[in-house]
Parts: structure tokens; C-alpha cells; sequence
């Protein structure tokens, strides 16, 4: 059984706590590997790894530290092939979409690169008489990211990328379904440091582990900023815990995103727009579109219809078929958690226009697959609307007005990503101000922002008050000094006891 080891202090290490988890081939469903899961003790030489080294990597200075990145990202780029078939035999998603989480991470190496761009402060020459006021970044020290296991390549390089490139040095606590791609990325981080001609052990540390290692990071007198993306009630715990320890945190929860057609939509694209959201990557995308709400009875029927014509065609495979639009999903219990959604959706009182439950791949029978699942009749109040279900089940919930269309994604507990499809320019520019949704695509069924714009939704979607990437993500993990000089001519001015204003 092959074992995945901490990578700390630039070199990969043996657990010591005893703990490990099973890491799934989810195409056939065997364990494959065995993953290290860190003890309070383990977690801690990493941070003293990473204390020690960032003194040294944040008098780097900022141009030369962006060289690294720009290494980072040719070694990514040059080992793609590598990287996206070792991230779709640990997740499950096809090659294509391992390369898209990918390629989505390295954006935000791009962006990165520019830091010392995004670095410089403000300045005022003359803010009084010979006085000047400036104010400087400068990183947090060391600061941590905890991922989700469905995007382990993007997620990781949205945190790191920015943090590490402003100074900080970094421990990454992946998640422990699919931790193997995260540690392929800090050795070659290492290599990146080398070919730049720099000494990077210890910036970028990788710990394995479940909730011990996520205790031990968030209790970390050392650790100063926690970013955390998963799932909600885990991102409230880590917010919680993290603030009452004193530190910085961002948490990105769960997600339910709508998708809302117009009657007036170029129906050909909508539909073909919603499968892709609805069902690429089996569903488990925090932007996925699980669901539709068309307007107008006409609108939802002629949509239905179209829907199942494209769910048929439909192609579920393995992760290495490159003819497959999704693979299985990421682990048994999930398959199972979602298998149950569908049966307490009919319950409800939904109607199951099209059941995954029962799809099997010949050979792969005991692999972790659902096929394509469709409910249309969905009402608000019922619990397969409300919660997340992160598979591959797109809902229909009709809607009469725009106004109950608004209020739809609005009202709902998550407030991650919403799109509107219509021609209507008017109506799509007051759906994107009214609505109560982070993230709003026109006519984009994944509006995933680009890296120097930021990422994060609101509502449960998101805890703590800073998005993912962009400037915002420059901020989260820098502390901004201001400092205001004078230099005076002529005689010393006399002790002033009243708060200084300017005259
Ligand atoms: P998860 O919440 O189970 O795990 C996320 C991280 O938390 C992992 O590193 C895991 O090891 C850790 N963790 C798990 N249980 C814990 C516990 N009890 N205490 C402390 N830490 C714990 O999420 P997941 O299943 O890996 O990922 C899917 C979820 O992530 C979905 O809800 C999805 O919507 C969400 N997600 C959100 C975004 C976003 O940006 N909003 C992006 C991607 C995924």
C-alpha cells in the first residue's frame, strides 16, 4: 500500500500519530493509498518549519519573490499531463475538468506574479507642513489553508499563491480524499525556488490530516490567518474557533446556486449551459447549477423537455475516458448521502422525471457512480431545496414572476453563485442588483471570477469578511502599516497635549 507523507521543511514525512486515512480509487472503488493524518505534535514541527523560515522569505524582496512564481508556473504547467491524471485517479472527475482545476489555480499563480504590483502602499507628500504619510503591506507571518477535496489543485493555489507570494510562509492542510496532488505542488514549489536561485524550505508545508490537524491549526499560537473552504457548518466551526484564538479567517461554506431562465432566453444555449453546470464534475462544484428556475409555465415545460432530451445523451464514465462528460463521485458514503436525497426528494413530493440511482459502468461496478438525476415539481419548503446536495440532481423549482425568481435565490440559507439567461438587458441588470447572491452570472452559468477579481459568496456560502484571490485575497493575508514623517525646518515647536488635526 503506497503511503502519502507530510511534506514539511521541503522534505516529505513519515506520520507519526498512528492515523491514517484510505485514499479510493473512486473508479473502481479500492483503497489505493493510505494518507498520513497529522497529531497536534506534527502539525506544530511544521509551523516551527514555517516560523523559522519566513523571517529569510520575507526579506526576499517582492520582485524576486514573483520569480519563483513565474518557475512555479511553468514546472505546473510543464508537468500538467502528470498532475491532472494523478487528481482525477483521487477525485473521480474526468482528465479535461482535472486540468480546468488546474489551470483555474494557476491564474492565480499569474496573478501572483504581480505582486509587487499589489504590494505598494499609499503615499501622501504633504499631508502638513513637511509632513509625508505612507503605508506599507507587509505579510501576517506564518498563516494556513484547509481545503475540500473537490478542487485540490485550484483551491490550494488560490490560498498559497497569494500568500506566500506577499511574504507569508504557509502550511496547507489539504483535505484527506485526495491529498496527493496538493503535495505534488509544494515539491515542485521547491523546484521553483531553486531555479530561481532561492532557498524556499519550509515556505510551503503540507500536513495531512481530519479534525485534529484543523484543531491543532485553528489553536496555534504561531498560526496568525486560517483560510478555509468546505463545507458550512465546518466553515462556522472554523470561524468560530479561529477568531476566539485570535486569529484572521475566511470561510467558504456550501453552496445551492440558481440558475434563472427568462422567458425571452436563447433556449439552445441555456440548456446546454445548465447541463454542463448542472452535472460536470458529477455535481460537486460549490458553482455548480443544481438549480432551474424557469419562469412562466411555457418556459418550464418547453425546458424540461429539452433537458431530457440532452440528459440522454449524456455520457457517464471513468476518469481516464475522454469521451465521458463526469466520472464517479468522490467516495462511497457521498454516493450513498446523495442515492438518499433522491429517495427524500420523491418522498417529498417531488417528481423524479429522470433517477441516477440505479446507473452502473460495466467493469466498474463497484465504482462510486450516479448517473444523471432530474426533479422538476420542487417547492421551496421541501429539504432537497434547501440543503446542498453536491451530486449530480438538477431541480426544477417553477416560478410564475421574476419578482418570485428574485426572491427565490434571495431567500435561500446559501448565497454562493447565481446566473440569470435571458436577452432582456434590463431585466438581467436589475436581477444582478437585487439579488441577495455573491456571485452573479448573465448569460454564464459558472461565474467563477477571473483571478484578480475575488471569489466568495455571501450568506452561509461565506464566514469572516474577505473573499478568496484578487486584491481582497492581498488583504487577508497582509497588515497594512501606515506611517506618517515630518520633517521640520526651523525651530523645535513646543509639547502639544490636544490630539494633532490638520490646521
Ligand atoms: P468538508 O467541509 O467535509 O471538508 C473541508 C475541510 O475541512 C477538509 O480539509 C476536511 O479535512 C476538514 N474537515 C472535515 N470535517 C471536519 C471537522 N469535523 N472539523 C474540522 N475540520 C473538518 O468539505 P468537502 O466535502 O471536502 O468539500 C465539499 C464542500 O465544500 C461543499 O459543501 C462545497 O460547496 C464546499 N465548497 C465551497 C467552496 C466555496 O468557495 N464556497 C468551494 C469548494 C467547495
Amino acid at each position: 500500500m503506497r503511503d502519502i507523507r507530510h511534506f514539511v521543511n521541503g522534505e516529505a514525512v513519515a506520520g507519526t500519530s498512528g492515523r491514517f486515512g484510505d485514499v479510493f480509487n473512486p473508479n473502481s472503488g479500492e483503497v489505493q493509498a493510505r494518507v498520513a493524518l497529522a497529531a497536534a505534535g506534527e502539525l506544530d514541527a511544521a509551523v516551527q518549519a514555517a516560523v523559522k523560515a519566513q523571517h529569510r522569505w520575507s526579506a526576499v524582496n517582492p520582485q524576486r519573490r514573483a520569480r519563483v512564481m513565474f518557475e512555479f508556473k511553468r514546472l505546473v504547467e510543464a508537468n500538467m499531463n502528470t498532475l491532472a491524471e494523478l487528481l482525477s485517479s483521487e477525485h473521480g472527475k474526468v482528465i479535461a475538468d482535472s486540468k480546468g482545476d488546474i489551470q483555474r489555480g494557476l491564474e492565480v499563480i499569474e496573478f501572483a506574479c504581480g505582486v509587487p504590483h499589489v504590494l505598494k502602499g499609499e503615499y501622501t507628500e504633504g499631508a502638513g507642513p513637511g509632513i509625508d504619510v505612507y503605508s506599507m503591506r507587509q505579510p501576517l507571518g506564518v498563516v494556513a489553508g484547509i481545503t475540500p477535496f473537490n478542487f485540490p489543485a485550484m483551491i490550494p493555489m488560490w490560498m498559497f499563491g497569494v500568500a506566500i507570494a506577499v511574504g507569508n510562509t504557509f502550511i496547507l492542510k489539504p483535505s484527506e480524499k485526495d491529498p496527493s496532488v496538493p503535495v505534488r505542488l509544494a515539491e515542485l514549489f521547491m523546484e521553483a525556488g531553486a531555479a530561481a536561485g532561492l532557498d524556499v524550505t519550509g515556505v510551503l508545508n503540507v500536513v495531512h490530516g481530519d479534525k485534529a490537524a484543523v484543531d491543532a491549526i485553528l489553536t496555534h499560537p504561531d498560526i496568525k490567518a486560517v483560510s478555509f473552504v468546505g463545507s458550512s457548518d465546518i466553515a462556522q466551526y472554523v470561524y468560530a474557533t479561529g477568531t476566539a484564538h485570535g486569529k484572521r479567517i475566511q470561510a467558504m461554506g456550501g453552496a445551492k446556486n440558481h440558475g434563472v431562465i427568462l422567458p425571452d432566453a436563447d433556449m439552445d444555449q441555456t440548456v446546454k449551459d445548465l447541463v454542463g453546470a448542472a452535472f460536470g464534475s458529477a455535481g460537486e462544484r460549490c458553482m455548480a447549477l443544481p438549480v432551474a428556475v424557469p419562469v412562466g409555465k411555457k418556459t418550464a415545460d418547453e425546458l424540461r423537455e429539452r433537458l431530457l432530451v440532452e440528459i440522454e445523451t449524456l455520457k457517464v464514465g471513468v476518469s481516464t475516458d475522454a469521451a465521458a462528460q463526469y466520472g464517479p463521485v468522490v467516495s462511497a458514503q457521498h454516493r450513498a448521502k446523495i442515492a438518499d436525497y433522491i429517495r427524500i426528494g420523491q418522498e417529498e413530493g417531488a417528481e423524479l422525471v429522470v433517477d441516477g440511482r440505479d446507473f452502473a459502468l460495466q467493469g466498474y461496478e463497484k465504482g462510486f457512480f450516479i448517473g444523471p438525476t432530474l426533479f422538476d415539481h420542487v417547492k421551496p419548503g421541501m429539504k432537497t431545496y434547501q440543503e446542498e446536495i453536491f451530486g449530480p440532481v438538477l431541480q426544477l423549482v417553477r416560478a410564475e414572476t421574476f419578482e418570485e425568481a428574485v426572491a427565490l435565490p434571495s431567500q435561500h440559507q446559501y448565497g454562493n453563485g447565481v446566473a440569470i439567461f435571458t436577452r432582456n438587458g434590463r431585466a438581467a441588470r436589475e436581477f444582478a442588483a437585487r439579488v441577495n447572491v455573491g456571485m452573479v452570472g448573465i448569460n454564464v452559468p459558472i461565474p467563477v471570477p477571473v483571478a484578480y477579481h475575488t471569489f466568495g459568496g455571501w450568506k452561509r456560502s461565506a464566514f469572516g469578511d474577505t473573499n478568496q484571490h484578487g486584491m481582497e485575497g492581498v488583504k487577508f493575508f497582509t497588515k497594512v502599516k501606515t506611517v506618517t514623517a515630518r520633517w521640520p525646518e526651523g525651530v523645535s515647536e513646543d509639547s502639544a497635549f490636544v490630539i494633532p488635526t490638520m490646521k
